[in-house]
């Protein structure tokens, strides 16, 4: 070897775990490999593109910008030379095994759980040059950096828990030279037809010529940049493989072409999942490439899409930008917010055409990506269009199915109705069993289900929908639903007398007494018609769930002074009142409105202390069968 000094460096610790993991346990799927090592040699071209299109002075000028990959099959050797930017002896060191990866941990985690995928995923977590070492017995990394002043370097591993770095005396091409010793059993991979076949179907969009013993293979040049009436269907798909390595079709593609006010042609995807396991590295890789005339700028820029369409895939290609951009200044890019709200609108307006033209395929789309697309209430432009892209539960829906659009209520909603109604709530038995939809339940009104917080800022958001305004169903005044004729609650309690009525007034007082500055009132309820009592908001703009968000915010933990509502027909508030009317001081009634307003809070999420309840209840139990057994 003509080297001069060879020097010892252990791989960082997690990545010494992870070769082990790459070596001893992943045996299928082992060809991703090569498109890892092929990426990475296209990552680096890019990056000098970027510095030729800067001006910057850089070494071989004139050297070809493109991937030679040579086999050699009678010594089970596999090379690959790329004339991109390269690495200086520092580089080598830092990049390939001792600066540390976010994405190594969550790659080890995922691979417990699914060795096949995650092999296939490994350059998604920021670790797919160490795939190398699937096939590798031992490798050797040549590389001399673009710097024009840099002096080659050497790397060499055997994967296991070391690598050797020495200077490479002479010169060297620039760029860099990947040689694979291959294992026993992977010398598939210094056969030129396996090798062309894997690259044609992993690395068929790399956009420099990838050689395989001197013959081009790669042949699909910049899709976006074509006519969307020249792309094939498969195109399309199989672009979207390579952007992504997701195996399933995307959901939707979007190719758009435009002239005003900025010039660009994007090519977008809607995946047809979250990609699951990798949602860690999804939160990091938000965000579209940029390319400006060809030339990849910087790739998953989050100034091109909001972070609610943030499951989007795609490129984006611009005229209207310099080349020597800094990708320190996307941030306040103007053409980028320009290209961005152009995006935004084609986007929102394809899953609109989706959701009309295919709705099961819209309704898996909003189970997977609904989430994200739901944090879009705060944009106002759009308004009009997310409320018709939301999705809710219903009670007018035998079972939970989160499929029911505003469109879909507002068709079901009654003759005269003004206002679509919602309720939150942490699920769906608990809202079936709500007091506050007792009067809706009766009167046959639809009431749409909410469950997460979010739900309700979308609602304060939209306001109102096709002239309903989009309500509270707790927020109901007295009266509004009177005109709804509806199968009239079952009355299973005879009329009062006029004795008992007259009682009335003094029996509410009695009760306020008992709880105190605890309510801020005990009046009689139009709402209920199976439970016997609930509380309800005094201030008529804020929902329970609302208030629970602010309280949350001011860290206020407090019970709030809500008003109590008795059904004055149930056989409960009946025997009360009767007790009431026998001995107003008689213990048994203190007793049992402290459980009604319990029971209340309960059903209100803020009961805090289950103890002292269950003791009372405990209570209210021996006093019911001391009874019965008297009988
Ligand atoms: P990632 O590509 O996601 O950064 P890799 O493990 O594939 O992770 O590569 C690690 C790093 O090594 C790259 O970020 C790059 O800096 C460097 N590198 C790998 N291959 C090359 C190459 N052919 N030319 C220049 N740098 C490279
Ligand atoms: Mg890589």
């Amino acid at each position: 070897m003509t080297a001069a000094s060879g020097e010892t460096h252990e791989f960082k610790a997690e990545i010494r775990k992870l070769l082990d993991i790459i070596t001893h346990s992943i045996y299928t799927n082992r060809e991703i490999f090569l498109r890892e090592l092929v990426s990475n040699a296209s990552d680096a071209l890019d990056k000098l593109r970027f510095e030729i299109s800067k001006g910057t002075t850089i070494a071989d000028a004139e050297a070809p910008l493109e991937i030679r990959i040579t086999t050699d099959k009678d010594g089970g050797r596999l090379t690959i030379a790329d004339t991109g930017c390269g690495m200086t002896q520092n580089e080598l060191i830092e990049n390939l095994g001792t600066i540390a990866k976010s994405g190594t941990e969550a790659f080890m985690k995922s691979v417990a759980e699914n060795k096949d995928a995650a092999s296939n995923l490994i350059g998604r977590f920021g670790v797919g040059f160490y795939s190398v070492f699937m096939v590798a017995d031992k490798v050797t990394v040549t590389s001399r950096s673009f710097k024009p002043d840099a002096a080659p370097a050497r790397w060499i591993s055997d994967g296991s828990g070391s690598f050797s770095v020495e200077d490479v005396e002479g010169d060297a091409p620039r760029g860099t030279t990947i040689e694979i010793e291959l294992k026993e059993d992977t010398k598939e991979y210094a056969d030129p037809q396996r090798v062309k076949d894997v690259l044609r179907k992993h690395s068929n969009f790399i956009s420099f010529p990838v050689l395989v013993d001197g013959e081009k293979t790669n042949t699909l040049p910049a899709l976006w940049r074509e006519s969307k009436f020249s792309v094939t269907p498969e195109q399309y798909k199989e672009f979207y493989k390579f952007l992504t390595y997701d195996e399933e079709e995307p959901l939707a593609t979007i190719h758009i072409s435009v002239d005003a006010p900025v010039q660009f042609t994007a090519l977008l995807f809607v995946p047809a999942k979250g990609l699951g396991p990798m949602a860690f590295r999804d939160a990091l890789h938000n965000g579209l490439d940029l390319y400006v005339r060809r030339v990849l700028i910087s790739k998953e820029v989050k100034e091109l899409i909001p972070e609610y369409l943030g499951f989007v895939r795609g490129v984006v290609d611009t005229e209207d930008l310099p080349l020597n951009l800094s990708r320190e200044t996307l941030q306040e890019n103007l053409v980028l917010r320009k290209i961005q709200t152009v995006i935004v609108k084609q986007i929102l307006d394809k899953l609109k055409s989706l959701a009309k033209e295919d709705p099961d395929k819209y309704a898996a789309f909003f189970k997977e990506h609904g989430q994200a697309l739901k944090l879009g209430y705060g944009d106002f432009a759009h308004r009009e269009t997310f409320a018709e892209l939301m999705r809710f539960d219903s009670s007018a829906i035998e079972r939970a199915d989160n499929d029911t659009s505003l469109a879909a209520y507002v068709e079901r909603a009654k003759e005269g109705q003004k206002s679509i109604y919602y309720l939150s709530g942490p699920s769906r038995d608990a809202l079936d069993l709500n007091p506050h939809l007792e009067i809706f339940r009766a009167k046959g009104l639809e009431v749409l289900y909410l469950y997460e917080p979010v739900d309700e800022f979308i609602m304060d958001s939209i306001r109102t929908y096709k002239d309903l305004t989009i309500k509270s169903a707790e927020l109901v005044e007295a009266g509004e639903l009177d005109a709804f004729e509806g199968e009239a609650p079952k009355k299973e309690t005879p009329e009062l007398s006029k004795d008992e009525e007259g009682s009335l007034d003094d029996f509410l007082k009695k009760i306020k007494d008992l709880l105190g500055d605890r309510v801020t009132e005990v009046r009689l309820s139009t709402r209920l018609t199976q439970s016997p009592s609930c509380l309800v908001s005094p201030d008529d703009h804020m929902t329970s769930s609302m208030q629970k968000i602010m309280r949350m915010v001011t860290k206020d933990t407090s019970v709030p002074k809500k008003a109590l509502e008795l059904n004055r027909d149930h056989a409960l508030i009946r025997n009360l009142l009767a007790i009431y009317r026998n001995d107003a001081a008689d213990p048994f009634l203190g007793k049992a409105v402290e459980q009604l307003y319990d029971s209340a809070l309960l059903l209100d999420g803020y009961l805090s202390d289950p103890h002292q309840m269950v003791a009372r209840i405990n209570d209210l139990l021996a006093d019911a069968s001391a009874l019965h057994v008297k009988e």
